[in-house]
């Protein structure tokens, strides 16, 4: 086999200045050349530090007598929740190292921002051992063992790539730490990595956005073997063995293979992130028996109160009797009766577009849909605030997925330019889960024309709610343009279970024929459907009910205001921030004890520190009561502070 080194840099011209934009090596056969090639060629064209103007690439055969074999460090993960914290940590283990002067090299990892190469760094003089201060000093010519022979995916692995070269680094002689971050504005993990604790990975040792990285490393020894380390970190050719593919490859305890999941859940414990579900004795009416106590309902997204709605119970009772309990299929083998196609001719009915399709959740529509849309070479554009589902659905699809500020139309602007022209999708929740406010859709819409790319909204929150007969955010805009992927859910507002997609026949055929969770799953029992059939048809009876719905919120969100909590929402999701994790905790608990069930939100459902408690109205709530236990929420609230001072 003859062997290859293949080194890929690329950069952009800023004025007068050429930016480095992405770099990357590998150790190869020569028969992944031109597929290797090719994916580093597409990470310079399409990287989120801008398209590069300037790509070099380097191929030189490798005489393999030449190469070292060394092995990987072992890996750990130590979470941080904020840079300082990170900061923090790196001098706990320089101080273990015997490394007493920590924050002063600290601030020499300053100066290696935007440096291409490596500070190389004495850490008992802090004297500058590289010779070109501008350059740094560079470790190349290294891979992971396991990559050579195979195909690997061209794609970046920034774990990957990090461990090979600290492993290589920390071979050097006389290196005894290495503190890097990667300049990869989206990319906020960072690593020390020294030989007594391994290769450590710091959570967060940068804000997202931020475009600081930089590497240093902490040389300790003979002054006369400099040239030598040098030598070592620039020339040698070393394949890295047993890299783990992920941060996860590290937590391996051969006791107990159990002992990695029970320290996540005790980790989430102690963090008040921890979770169980509540059991609920009675229907979900606004009012509801819990723990044997009952309980004003703020927290179900049966909005129009049709849960518990006779004629739909007797719809699905009805179906059950005709069909029976299950469907027996997937939709393409014998799980299509006829109520499954009126449905989705019901629903394209009711949202205006030529067709429409169902999934057996909100969430199997997200990640069916998505996963789909989201071919190779594609890029989806994704609001930070999007729902879990749309968030999986870009990870199991081939695009590349590109966070834009929440409802942030101008920066959602800057990252089309930086990737036009392409195939693109902009998707957005419509109504926001844990927000409750509402995409800023015409501009979207103007946006996606502009640069020719396709939009979707998740309506799951939105039908039901907003526009004046709950048709969605088309109506509540009044825009004569829908985007091109209408989905929703049967969940909340339709008083059952499913999730579906209206648009073009066109997309519903591609959807029927790609989708992979509407492919391999049973479809919907007749009962589901029944009942969202005639769910969808009250609401277009009733469409009094979003009125309701509407004036309902307006009078919670205002006796909270009245009592000085500050919340306000233009849908049914009312949220109030409290930030503090555990302040949410201990609220919602008095609340439910005091008779009012709602729900506290937590990281990773919203950012850490965002912690917040979430009501959501329902059009059968009175607006008597939704007053009087918004009085109570603003006290509960009040006193759970100041105990916690
Ligand atoms: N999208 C959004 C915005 C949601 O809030 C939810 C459910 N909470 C879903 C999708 C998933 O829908 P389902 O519960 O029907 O799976």
């Amino acid at each position: 086999m003859s062997v290859y080194s293949l080194k890929m840099r690329a950069s952009r011209q800023n004025g007068l200045q050429a930016e480095h934009v992405s770099g990357a090596e590998k150790i190869l056969a020569e028969e992944e050349l031109p597929e290797q090639m090719q994916g580093l060629l597409e990470r310079a064209l399409h990287h989120a530090k801008g398209k590069a103007d300037f790509v070099n690439m380097k191929i030189e055969a490798i005489d393999q007598s030449k190469l070292q074999y060394i092995d990987a460090l072992p890996v750990s993960t130590h979470p941080v929740s904020s840079p300082a914290e990170g900061r923090d940590f790196i001098l706990s283990v320089l101080e273990a190292l015997g490394i007493h002067n920590g924050p002063a090299i600290m601030e020499h990892f300053k100066d290696t921002y935007g440096m291409r190469g490596a500070m190389l760094l004495d850490v008992d003089t802090l004297e500058r051992l590289e010779p070109d201060h501008s350059r740094g000093i560079r470790a190349t010519y290294m891979d992971a063992e396991h990559s050579l022979g195979r195909t690997a995916a061209a794609g970046k692995n920034h774990f990957q790539e990090a461990i090979v070269l600290a492993s290589k680094v920390l071979h050097a002689p006389h290196i005894i730490a290495e503190i890097c971050m990667s300049d990869d504005p989206d990319y906020i993990t960072g690593y020390i990595a020294t030989r007594k604790t391994g290769y450590v990975r710091i959570t967060k040792m940068k804000e997202m956005g931020c475009p600081d990285g930089g590497r240093i490393f902490l040389y300790r020894g003979d002054r006369n073997d400099v040239a030598a380390c040098m030598d070592y970190l620039e020339k040698q050719r070393v394949l890295v063995r047993h890299v783990p593919l992920t941060p996860a490859g590290d937590e391996v305890n051969i006791t107990s293979p159990w002992a990695v999941y029970e320290k996540i859940l005790q980790d989430k414990r102690q963090k008040h992130l921890y979770r169980e579900t509540q059991e609920i004795a009675t229907v979900q009416a606004p009012h509801i028996i819990c723990r044997q106590k009952e309980q004003l309902l703020l927290a179900s997204n049966n909005y129009l109160g049709l849960i518990d709605h006779d004629e739909v119970k007797a719809a699905a009772v009805a179906a059950v009797q005709k069909y029976g309990t299950g469907s027996g299929g997937a939709r393409l083998t014998t799980g299509t009766l006829t109520i499954h196609n009126e449905l989705e001719r019901q629903l394209a009915d009711f949202k205006g577009t030529e067709a429409a399709i169902l999934f057996n959740t909100g969430y199997m529509a997200n990640v069916g849909i998505i996963s789909a849309l989201g071919i190779k070479g594609s890029i989806i554009f994704s609001d930070e605030r999007n729902h879990a589902s749309i968030i999986d659905g870009c990870r199991l699809s081939h695009a590349k997925t590109v966070i834009y500020r929440h409802n942030d139309m101008h920066d959602l602007e800057e990252k089309l330019k930086l990737y036009a022209p392409c195939q693109g999708l902009i998707v957005t929740d419509a109504v926001f889960s844990m927000d409750g406010d509402i995409a800023d859709l015409p501009q979207i819409m103007e946006l996606a024309a502009r640069y020719k790319v396709l939009t979707m909204v998740d309506e799951a929150h939105a039908t039901g709610v907003i526009g004046e007969t709950g048709r969605g955010i088309v109506e509540h805009f009044a825009l004569k343009q829908k985007p091109d992927v209408l989905m929703g859910t049967l969940s909340k507002s339709l008083a059952s279970e499913g999730g579906y997609a209206c648009g073009s026949q066109l997309l519903i055929d591609y959807l029927r024929n790609t989708a992979r969770s509407y492919i391999f799953s049973t479809s919907l029992c007749p009962a589901a459907i029944a009942a969202a059939d005639k769910a969808l048809s009250i609401l277009r009876r009733e469409p009094e009910r979003v009125r309701k719905l509407r004036d309902n919120t307006a009078a919670f969100c205002e006796s909270l205001q009245r009592n000085g909590i500050d919340a306000s929402s233009e849908s049914a999701i009312v949220p109030i921030i409290l930030g503090d994790e555990k302040l949410a905790m201990m609220a919602a608990a008095e609340l439910q004890q005091k008779g009012i069930f709602l729900s506290a939100i937590r990281y990773p459902t919203v950012a850490k520190g965002e912690a917040r408690l979430r009501a959501a109205i329902m059009a059968t709530h009175s607006k008597e009561e939704l007053r009087d236990c918004a009085r109570t929420i603003a006290e509960v609230i009040t006193r759970t502070k100041l105990s916690l001072r």
